[in-house]
């Protein structure tokens, strides 16, 4: 009864519910629980399946068929998240002590600019296919947006040079996942289109708790005041910068938290597929004209 039913509240605020996705047979998976959109499709999956670094054509024509599968709705492709607990065989990264706080996600593109410039220029080109987003992990600075904007323009350059056709305005975003960004997003926020928050690594960097062992999991409170309350910073700051903001770790999917999320300006809930439909209700039963518990 949910499918085919927007995603607002009782009184109207909307509140896009989208899937997270990994693969294309997730695409299919979010398509058949009715999901708004993708809300963040986890792109390090497909590099460590492989045995070398994919090719701009492989990612390409990946890239496309998810786009294809989905051309009217919008589709949040994040730039690889390779390293920590995803460690790709064929990628040289000097040994770490502590993955977590290392050589992680675009911290990579320092070492190897040019795998994320082929990365980059694999999606521009994708682009042209549907309504293409794309964000960045692991920000903890504006001086990495500087960096990574240099390496877009590299890619633009190299695709124009080449007369490869390309989507030229493509929205971008970054990940809330460390502290720091959380705590500079009114800065962040004038730089990007969007945020999306990543509560799985927020949670373990805030509350300095491993995310990987299960022996402290009594001390990693997801309700934890101080994640909830750096939630409710970043939308603000997002809001007041012309940015929008959504969640994309495991927290959106507490049905226990919408109205909480609702009432911080959140726009977007990004789940597994499967809770698509349970996250839709909760936010469908909510009334924000009802004064708050
Ligand atoms: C997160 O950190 O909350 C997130 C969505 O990213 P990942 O789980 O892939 O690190
Ligand atoms: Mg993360």
């Amino acid at each position: 009864t949910l499918r085919g039913k927007e995603d607002v509240t009782r009184d109207g605020r909307r509140m896009k519910v989208y899937a997270n996705a990994g693969c294309l047979a997730d695409i299919d998976s979010a398509l058949e629980n009715d999901a708004t959109g993708i809300g963040l499709f986890r792109s390090e999956m497909l590099y460590l399946e492989q045995k070398e670094e994919p090719t701009e054509e492989f990612l390409f024509a990946y890239y496309r068929d998810i786009l294809k599968k989905m051309p009217d709705k919008e589709v949040i492709i994040r730039t690889f998240d390779i390293g920590a607990d995803k460690k790709a065989d064929w990628l040289q990264v000097p040994g770490e002590e502590n993955p977590a706080l290392g050589m992680r996600a675009i911290r990579l593109s320092w070492l190897y600019p040019n795998m994320l410039v082929t990365q980059l220029k694999a999606l521009y080109r994708a682009g042209l296919y549907g309504k293409l987003s794309i964000f960045y992990p692991m920000i903890t600075s504006c001086e990495e947006l500087e960096y990574l904007k240099k390496l877009e323009n590299q890619a633009k350059e190299e695709l124009q040079r080449a007369g490869v056709p390309f989507a030229e305005q493509i929205p971008r975003g970054i990940m809330i996942e460390t502290p720091a960004a959380a705590i500079l997003s009114r800065e962040l926020a004038e730089k990007v289109d969007f945020f999306s928050v990543g509560t799985n690594d927020l949670t373990q960097y805030t509350l300095a708790c491993d995310r990987q062992n299960p022996d402290i999991e009594s001390f990693c409170d997801t309700h934890h005041e101080a994640i909830l309350r750096l939630i409710a910073w970043s939308a603000k700051n997002a809001h007041e910068h012309g940015a929008w903001i959504g969640i994309c770790g495991e927290l959106a999917a507490d049905t226990s938290l919408t109205e909480r999320f609702l009432r911080m300006g959140i726009d977007e809930l990004s789940v597994s597929p499967t809770f698509v439909l349970k996250v839709r209700d909760a936010v469908r039963k909510v009334d924000l004209h009802t004064k708050e518990d």
